[in-house]
This record gives C-alpha cells, sequence and structure tokens, in this order.
C-alpha cells in the first residue's frame, strides 16, 4: 500500500464562494421570498416549541408575519414574531453560511412538540442577496433579559452587529433591493408570489405597503389552512370541492379525491383528485402541486407520480422527496419509488372502496375511471392485480338477464342491486370475469367486442338476437387494453364482431340443393354473379346462410375483416402516426339464406342480368358502410344507384 503523505481539510476562501452562493443558489432570484417566510416560519414554530415544553411562560400574543413594501427607502422586510435571536445566535448561524439550527432545535424538543420546521440546509438566509445591495436583521430573542441585536452585510463578506432598541420579541429583515430587482416594490408581485409560494403557511402572512407618507392597513395575503393536514373525518365533501376550487378555479368538479396521509415509512399527505378527463387533457403532464412541510416547491411531480396517475390534481405534501438533486437522480430514489407505489396503492383501495361502497357513482364515472384504470393496468402490474376485478366493459346483456349483485359494504350493511348488477341509466356493465364464466359453455374463453356502436349495429343485434353478449370497448384505450388482456391471459381471445361470424351464427350443415338447370347451387351462382358483378380481384367472396327466425331481419351481407389482419394494420398505421386505411384486402360474406340473395340468383337466371349486377353493386356498398365512410365519387354513386333502382321498382 503506498505511504500517506499528508492529510488534511480542505478549505474554502468565503471570498471565492460567496459570489457563487449569491448567484447560483436559485436559479429563480424570486425564491428568496420563499426561504426568509419559511425562515419566519420556523422561528413562530419553534417559539411554540419552547412554551410548549415551558421554556417560556410569557404571552406569545399574536403570531404573524409582516411583509412591508416601503417604496420611498427602495426596502422590503420581513417581520416576525417567531423565537429571536442573540448577538451569540446571529454569530453562529447566520455567519457561519451553512449552518443551520433546526436539527440541534429538533432534537432538543422533539420530546414536546411534533413541528415540522422547514429549515435545513442554512443557505436560505443568503438568497436574499440574490435580490438585495445590503441585508439587515434585527432581532430580540425570547429569551429572558436579551439584548436586541443590528446586524448589517453589504453583500461582501464582511457583517457589523450592534445592539438595537427593538423591544418586541421577533426578527425583521430588511433588504435593500438592487436597482434591477425593483420588481419586488410592486405589490401584486409580492401578492403572487406569496400565493404561489406561501398560500398555505399555517400563519398569516401580511402586507403593508409604504408610499409617501401614507401606509396601507396590513393585509392577509395568504390563505393559511391547508385542507390536506386536517384529518380526513373532519372534512365534509363540501370542503373537498370547495378546496378543489381554490386550486383549480373555473374547472368542472373532480369525479373523486383520495386523501393521502402516512408518516411511516415516509411521510406523505396530501389530496389527490381525480378530474374529469377532457379529450385535451395532455396526460403526460402533471399539475399536481409539490409542497414541503406546506411551502410550495413545485408543480412538477412526473418524477414520483406513476405515470398512468399524472392526470390526478390535486397536492402532494412530503419531507422525504429530496429536492435539491437531478431528476434522473429523483427518478432512481428507492423512497421516491416506494412514495410513487404508495400513492398507487391508495388510489386502488380508495376504487376498490368506491366498487363496493356505491356501485352506481362507480359506474357513472367509469367512462373516465376507466381510462385511469386501464392505463393503470397496463403499466404497474401491482395495481392491475389490486383493480382487476373492478375493471368493467358495457355489455349487450339485458338488465333483466345480469345478475343480481349484493356487496357488504365498509359499515357492514348489504348493498344489493335493484334487479340487476351493473345496471345504470340502463346501461348493463360486467367484467371479464364475469362475462367468461357466463360463456363458458358457449365460447370457450372467446370475447366479442364491439368499438363502435353505431357503424357496428348490425353486427352486433345479430349477436344479439342469436343470444350471444357483445362487450362495448369503445374508449380510445381499449385497443391496447384488449391486446393487454390477451397477452395477460394467454387462453382469452377478444374478436371484433366483424372479424368473422361465430359458428353458432351460421346453419352449417345444410347441404345446398343442386339446380339440374343450371347444375351448380344457390352458392355457386350468387358467387359467380357477385364476382362478374364487382370485378374485385382482391376481394372474397363467400357464401353462408346465417340462422335466424326471420331471414328478412338478417343483413343480406356483410364485410369480414380478420382480428389479426386488421390489428396489424392498425398498428403499423399508429407507427407510421396516420388513419388506419380501409383494407382492399377483405372479405365480401354474402348470406344464401336471406330472400334478396335468393331473389337476385333468380332473377340472374331470368335475365336481368343488368339489374342484378347494380344489386349486387348496392348490396356490397350496404355492407361496406358499418366499415367507412363513402368518399364523394363513391357516395355520388351509391345514390345515383339508389335512385335507379328505386325508379326501376317504380316502372314494373
Ligand atoms: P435554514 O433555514 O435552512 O436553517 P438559513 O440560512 O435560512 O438556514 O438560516 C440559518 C439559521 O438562522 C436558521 O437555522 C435560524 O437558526 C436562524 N434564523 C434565520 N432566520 C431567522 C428568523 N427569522 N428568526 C429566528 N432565527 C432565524
Amino acid at each position: 500500500m503506498a505511504t500517506v503523505l499528508e492529510q488534511g481539510n480542505i478549505s474554502i476562501h468565503t471570498e471565492s464562494i460567496f459570489p457563487i452562493i449569491k448567484k447560483w443558489l436559485y436559479s429563480d432570484h424570486e425564491i428568496f421570498l420563499r426561504e426568509l417566510v419559511s425562515n419566519a416560519v420556523d422561528a413562530m414554530k419553534k417559539l411554540s416549541m419552547v412554551s410548549r415544553s415551558g421554556e417560556y411562560a410569557d404571552d406569545a400574543g399574536d403570531m404573524e408575519i409582516t411583509i412591508t413594501i416601503d417604496k420611498n427607502k427602495k426596502t422590503l422586510s420581513i417581520s416576525d414574531t417567531g423565537i429571536g435571536m442573540t448577538a451569540d445566535e446571529i454569530k453562529k448561524y447566520i455567519n457561519q453560511v451553512a449552518f443551520s439550527s433546526a436539527e440541534e432545535f429538533v432534537q432538543k424538543y422533539q420530546a414536546t412538540s411534533d413541528e415540522q420546521i422547514i429549515g435545513h440546509f442554512g443557505l436560505g438566509f443568503y438568497s436574499a442577496f440574490m435580490v438585495a445591495s445590503q441585508v439587515e436583521i434585527e432581532t430580540l430573542s425570547y429569551k429572558a433579559d436579551s439584548q436586541a441585536v443590528h446586524w448589517s452585510c453589504d453583500g461582501s463578506t464582511s457583517f457589523s452587529i450592534s445592539e438595537s432598541d427593538r423591544t418586541k420579541r421577533g426578527t425583521t429583515i430588511t433588504l435593500t433591493l438592487l436597482e434591477e430587482e425593483n420588481e419586488y416594490l410592486e405589490d401584486y408581485r409580492i401578492r403572487t408570489l406569496v400565493k404561489t409560494y406561501c398560500d398555505f403557511m399555517p400563519f398569516p402572512i401580511k402586507l403593508v405597503v409604504l408610499e409617501e407618507e401614507a401606509a396601507t392597513e396590513p393585509e392577509q395575503i395568504n390563505k393559511q389552512i391547508a385542507a390536506w393536514k386536517e384529518s380526513p373525518s373532519n372534512l365534509t365533501d363540501e370542503q373537498y370541492l370547495e378546496f378543489y376550487r381554490y386550486l383549480y378555479p373555473y374547472q368542472e368538479d373532480p369525479l373523486l379525491w383520495v386523501h393521502l396521509n402516512t408518516d411511516y415509512p415516509f411521510v406523505v399527505n396530501g389530496i389527490l383528485y381525480f378530474p374529469k378527463l377532457k379529450p385535451d387533457v395532455d396526460v403526460t403532464k402533471s399539475s399536481v402541486k409539490l409542497f414541503c412541510n406546506q411551502v410550495f416547491v413545485s408543480d412538477n411531480c412526473e418524477e414520483f407520480i406513476p405515470r398512468f396517475l399524472l392526470p390526478l390534481r390535486g397536492v402532494i405534501d412530503s419531507t422525504d422527496i429530496p429536492l435539491n438533486v437531478s431528476r434522473s437522480f429523483l427518478q432512481a430514489d428507492r423512497t421516491v419509488t416506494q412514495i410513487g407505489n404508495y400513492i398507487a396503492k391508495k388510489v386502488g383501495d380508495r376504487l376498490k372502496d368506491l366498487y363496493r361502497d356505491d356501485r352506481t357513482s362507480y359506474i357513472k364515472s367509469w367512462q373516465d375511471l376507466g381510462t385511469f384504470v386501464k392505463f393503470g393496468s397496463m403499466n404497474d402490474d401491482k395495481f392491475k392485480k389490486q383493480i382487476e376485478d373492478i375493471v368493467l366493459f358495457q355489455t349487450t346483456l339485458k338488465p333483466a338477464d345480469a345478475p343480481k349483485v349484493e356487496v357488504e359494504t365498509a359499515e357492514g350493511d348489504v348493498w344489493s342491486s335493484e334487479n340487476s348488477g351493473n345496471t345504470v341509466d340502463g346501461k348493463t356493465y360486467t367484467t371479464l370475469k364475469e362475462y367468461l364464466d357466463r360463456n363458458k359453455g358457449t365460447q370457450e374463453n372467446r370475447v366479442f367486442y364491439c368499438n363502435d356502436p353505431i357503424a357496428q349495429a348490425t353486427y352486433v343485434s345479430l349477436y344479439q338476437s342469436r343470444g350471444i353478449e357483445v362487450l362495448f370497448l369503445d374508449s380510445f384505450i381499449d385497443s391496447h387494453f384488449a391486446t393487454f388482456l390477451e397477452r395477460e391471459y394467454s387462453e382469452v381471445k377478444f374478436s371484433r364482431v366483424d372479424s368473422e361470424l361465430d359458428d353458432s351464427l351460421i346453419e352449417k350443415d345444410q347441404t345446398e340443393a343442386i339446380d339440374p338447370e343450371t347444375n351448380d347451387t344457390l352458392s355457386d351462382r350468387i358467387k359467380t354473379l357477385f364476382n362478374s358483378a364487382l370485378n374485385k380481384p382482391k376481394l372474397t367472396i363467400r357464401t353462408e346462410a346465417i340462422k335466424t327466425d326471420n331471414p328478412g331481419s338478417t343483413p343480406p351481407a356483410m364485410v369480414l375483416l380478420p382480428e389479426e389482419q386488421r390489428r396489424m394494420q392498425e398498428m403499423m398505421a399508429m407507427m407510421q402516426q396516420q388513419q388506419a386505411q380501409f383494407p382492399e384486402e377483405h372479405v365480401l360474406l354474402i348470406n344464401t339464406a336471406h330472400p334478396l340473395i335468393q331473389n337476385l340468383a333468380t332473377m340472374q337466371k331470368s335475365g336481368s342480368a343488368e339489374l342484378a349486377d347494380t344489386i349486387c353493386e348496392h348490396v356490397y356498398d350496404l355492407a361496406l358502410m358499418a366499415q367507412k365512410g363513402f368518399d364523394a365519387a363513391g357516395m355520388k354513386a351509391f345514390v345515383e344507384r339508389s335512385n335507379q333502382v328505386l325508379t326501376e321498382l317504380t316502372t314494373h
């Protein structure tokens, strides 16, 4: 091992480091106000701690902070009625940069108080020099027989301390603002800053403006009450809503909220609200406000709010989120990860409670909640496991056929649905598991779904007519979610109603008669007829007899798009950020049980071949309507053809 030549302490020259602290401590100069007001809050919290410990028996008097703008002298002062400082304390805590009293203090008084002190690093005070050419302290300590002290520093590394004639306990910090920082003499600027950073600090913050000879009346400019610090049992629904409206004015009321409050293994308080999701909500940006001990820190919570919960709103207050580190470090921080998991868990619990205790509200909010929940399931395995039993799909099941639901609520009562499980406003909802269980015998793990109830109405009613249950997967996230569910439950397959017709919808073992004249079957003739009328080489024409009690009520023809092929195309289109094009290769299924199709065959045989061709095109267009809209040329052709056929009809 190499010999140690010398060991020692690294030294810092105050002259060279001080300008760096002044300039670079915070990227935003305005932060100085937050720091000085936080110090004032700490001083008052400390006073109540020493009072409670019995060390200070006098009346504490009004506990408040006054910010005074003196336009004549161009000074800004922050005054508190806190603990004050003795000359020795000034020497210790102010003259030594990066020396905070917070830790010592908390250790000494922690037995009698659980106040949270904001200060920490012992740097905040010096942020005053970012905006001031001179900083002065006038202070009188709470300690008996203290001498008031005046401290002054012009931003160099020298200071002066003298006696002061101050008689009121507490501290006033006076900043003589630099010329270029005169904006802090404007009262609206101070009001905005207080509202941003100090709104929920637990003491009144008052503003006084001195101009010419006059002084304004002290006016409280912070809200002071932090709803998230209250116990949930003390808050009414109206108070939660009021708080939301205060934070996000002119917004629609939220759907529900979660009150976070834990002390172990980390401290997190807060209220998170689920807003109604507007299509224009940017789901990658968080608008949750982050606080540390009721001091606003940032509205960038992307690093520790689980990604799927980013659209949530509200407040998180935690002393355990390291604030002065880079974002990438924050993402790797263990506590931060744990806090994220904790939030996800609480959100999951809240949703489960609502599902159990107030199914109607849950279902009413499902359109919005569902997006969070599905997105969450796909992003977070733990969350997925937690909520998988409460993921709902709207179904074609008739309310009367849905099972009656009875659940035990938190209070031990039994909640019972009126007649059917999850029916609200005439719409019935089911979980995937219930769907699969119900349809076990007939469709072994196949899930039939529709993602456009209007376009796919024909298919849906066909399925319904044979008693097959169809789910509606019609929110923008559903196609991804279905793929996700198939990956999770490998035995389950989702098939859109138009991807293929289930065997139970088709008359399978029917042998068609051979026409002795033409020596072919109805199907043969229909295929030939359509192929020549439409003349589309990429189109596959298939004939089937669709089962029905009333042949006229089923569609004469339907377009089928195989599930896999369609999804592949959708994915490609998404990757190229384009709208999926309707593929030229698809199947036209012609229903030979339909009277129209049967008539067509006869018609062609009887010599009206031209009209038969026109009708074939028309039948195809009608089937295509479920898949795509017409373009201009298609629309024109369709209308012209309709008129032609109607004319034909009326002349016979
Ligand atoms: P921090 O707030 O992180 O402790 P600061 O540099 O802001 O660091 O302050 C250093 C110390 O100066 C504080 O810990 C506190 O002891 C003392 N101090 C600052 N402002 C006040 C005040 N308004 N009243 C009483 N003490 C104060």
